[in-house]
């Protein structure tokens, strides 16, 4: 077994889109990014990669690339994904932490946790976002 962590921080911007887990949230603001500014899905990007010691995002993706401008975050988690798995391992679980005041989470959770759960072909009750 093995455990990898993550972890991102990124500005919020008035007018633009927030997505966080692959979803869009409704909020006035969103998170800016050389990417979709997606903190979760970046975050869980460098968990797995971290976890099977397959170097970290910025390495795959690096924000001086202009093929990543704007880009959805789901392809940084499917090349995380496809490392671990390359390395011989499956995903048991993944926890969460999101750090903000902004907009609340708790009524998105739900969606939040079955999309990510989609992503990487686990079940929602896998994964846990608060
Ligand atoms: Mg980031």
């Amino acid at each position: 077994m093995r455990i990898g962590y993550g972890w991102d921080s990124h500005e919020f911007k008035d007018g633009i889109p927030l997505k966080i887990g692959g979803v869009q949230i409704p909020c006035e603001k969103g998170l800016s990014g050389h990417s979709d500014g997606d903190v979760l899905l970046h975050a869980l990007t460098d968990a797995l990669l971290g976890a099977v010691a397959a170097g970290d995002i910025g390495g795959y993706f690096p924000p001086s690339d202009p093929r990543w401008k704007g880009a959805d975050s789901i392809i940084f988690v499917q090349e995380a994904l496809q490392q671990v798995r390359r390395a011989g391992y499956a995903i048991a679980n993944v926890d969460s932490t999101l750090i903000l005041e902004e907009p609340k989470i708790g009524p998105h959770s739900l969606r939040i946790r079955s999309r990510v759960a989609e992503l990487l072909g686990i079940q929602p009750g896998q994964v846990s976002v608060k």
